[in-house]
């Protein structure tokens, strides 16, 4: 995509500007292209550089100048850096810049656009319109606006959908990794369907939600020990208690906030907590057996952000602003305290798929290369649980958003060799019964993006990293159930010494 950009800002002076005032002013415009220059590559055509066209155009205690760049130096950078010399140029006149007006700002985009691309409703946007292969952009924004780099964060979205656009959808690369081959298998048949008859898990009221019998629990304990005694001790792991109630400030810094609205789950708070505020709508129960939902509605404010969605986000906040010491890194912590919400898409009925659900979130940070080791050593040891202890038919596979892909970060392609090590490894398993493969957990390097967004450091200076695992308790029990059945005698021996007789608890009449 070739980018244009043009604006035309009229800078305010505090006093008029006199004929040597004009002189020096006109002086500093025509000479300015060397303080535009700085920091571009040497090879880059002229016209892809920010610049000043023409003279200024003054009148009385204004200034009016048109900037024109490409990718470099763009209007907006070259403004600021124009009006860092001012005081140098007009100091001895006594005039000093008062106020910055932007009164036009286009975007040129030129390449090929995908049949399905429109321009989405934006900020800052007042027209669009195609010219051939070109989409011209007028923006109405202000200086502070511009300091903001609104126009870098526009051009950089739209760019993103028409790449969105161009793959379609979620596309993921997958790569795989690793295939563990055939394991015995004990069934053929759905885990949801056979625990719900065994009386392990019953329906909850809500969407997407189940109760957890004591079969089922005992299930999810002997994985939890599994865990623990062979990968987080092991690899040096501490427990700690993440929040399940994430602010929006916290999802704004990790990055959700740029897309996980349509699987929220929103939290509101009461208006007031004062009883009298409430005292209708609790009577109103009482009276009619029906809760006042439209009513409750108007009385909550909010949403304050969402139930827990990724589960390692709202632990950053604990080493947000600081600068760690090297002798603490690599840390290593993890999180078991509670339920992740998801509002998944329709027609889910296996536990595999939930809107609420049971992780084991494992977090770590360092420097790059703690980082990366770190990952490796978890996959070792998921690899030998996997095989030797669960005895499961499992993958793993390195999938990659279509957008890194793209970006050559992809395996051997990557022209640094930070891309590579950055992403994510899917752990899959065979599902016997509808012949499919499910992803059971997954292990991410995800690079300084959260240091960045919560702005840590490491004493030495080096770039600070992480990565993090998510368990699933209900993919694991839907893996190893729709494998190896319901009962313990076909079960591998730890499992089923940890998970000892199946406690079944209630007789329905
Ligand atoms: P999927 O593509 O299956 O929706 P995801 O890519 O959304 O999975 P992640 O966001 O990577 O999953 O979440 C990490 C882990 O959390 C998953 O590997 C899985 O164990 C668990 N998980 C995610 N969503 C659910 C869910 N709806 N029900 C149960 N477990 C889930
Ligand atoms: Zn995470
Ligand atoms: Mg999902």
């Amino acid at each position: 995509m070739q980018l244009r950009f043009a604006m035309t800002a009229k800078l305010q002076f505090s006093a008029e500007f006199s004929e040597e005032a004009k002189t020096a002013f006109g002086n500093a415009v025509s000479g300015s292209g060397a303080i535009f220059s700085k920091g571009v590559p040497k090879d880059a055509d002229s016209a892809d550089v920010g610049h000043i066209e023409g003279a200024p155009r003054i009148e009385g205690n204004y200034a009016e100048l048109t900037f024109v760049s490409g990718p470099y130096t763009r209007v907006h950078d070259a403004l600021f850096r124009f009006r860092k010399q001012i005081p140098a140029v007009l100091g001895k006149f006594r005039m000093g810049l008062r106020e910055i007006e932007i009164s036009g700002y286009t975007v040129t985009m030129t390449g090929a656009f995908p049949e399905v691309f429109r321009v989405p409703a934006l900020p800052f946007i007042t027209s669009s319109r195609f010219q051939g292969d070109q989409l011209v952009l007028e923006l109405k924004v202000t200086a502070t606006d511009l300091e903001n780099r609104i126009p870098d964060r526009l051009v950089r979205l739209i760019e993103e959908k028409i790449e969105a656009a161009t793959y379609g959808g979620k596309g993921e690369h997958w790569e795989l990794l690793f295939e563990s081959g055939p394991k015995p298998r004990y069934s053929e048949k759905d885990p949801t369907t056979e625990m719900l008859e065994h009386g392990w898990i019953k329906h909850a009221p809500a969407r997407g939600q189940w109760i957890f019998g004591p079969p089922a629990v005992q299930l999810f304990r002997a994985f939890e020990t599994i865990v623990m005694r062979e990968i987080i001790s092991p690899l040096g792991f501490s427990e700690m208690i993440f929040p399940k109630m994430v602010p929006w400030e916290v999802w704004m810094r990790s990055g959700h906030a740029k897309g996980i609205y349509p699987e929220v789950y929103y939290i509101c708070t009461p208006k007031t907590r004062d009883p009298a505020y409430w005292e209708d709508v609790s009577d109103y129960f009482k009276v009619t057996g029906e809760v006042w939902v439209d009513e409750i509605r108007k009385r909550i404010d909010g949403p304050i952000g969402g139930m827990c969605y990724a589960q390692c986000p709202p632990f950053w906040p604990f080493v947000q602003g600081e600068t760690l010491a090297n002798d603490c890194l690599p840390a290593r912590v993890f999180d078991r305290s509670g339920t992740s919400h998801r509002y998944e898409s329709g027609g889910i009925h296996g536990i595999e798929r939930v809107d609420e659900f049971h992780r084991i979130e494992i977090l770590w940070l360092g420097t790059a290369e703690q980082t990366v080791d770190i990952a490796e050593k978890l996959h070792g040891a998921y690899h030998r649980v996997f095989e030797d202890i669960l005895e499961l038919e499992w993958r793993s596979a390195k999938v990659t958003p279509w957008f890194m892909a793209q970006e050559g970060m992809v395996g051997g392609e990557a022209s640094c060799g930070c891309g590579s090590r950055i992403g994510t490894t899917d752990y899959e398993a065979y599902l016997p019964y509808n012949e499919s493969w499910l992803e059971f957990q997954n292990v991410s390097i995800n690079g300084d993006k959260y240091p960045k967004g919560f702005n840590v450091k490491i004493q030495s200076g080096a770039d600070c990293w992480s990565g993090c695992s998510g368990i699933g308790l209900e993919r694991w029990t839907a893996a190893f159930l729709a494998q190896k059945g319901l009962k313990p005698e076909d079960w591998p021996e730890m499992v089923a010494r940890l998970v000892g007789e199946p406690k079944n608890l209630f007789k329905f009449l």
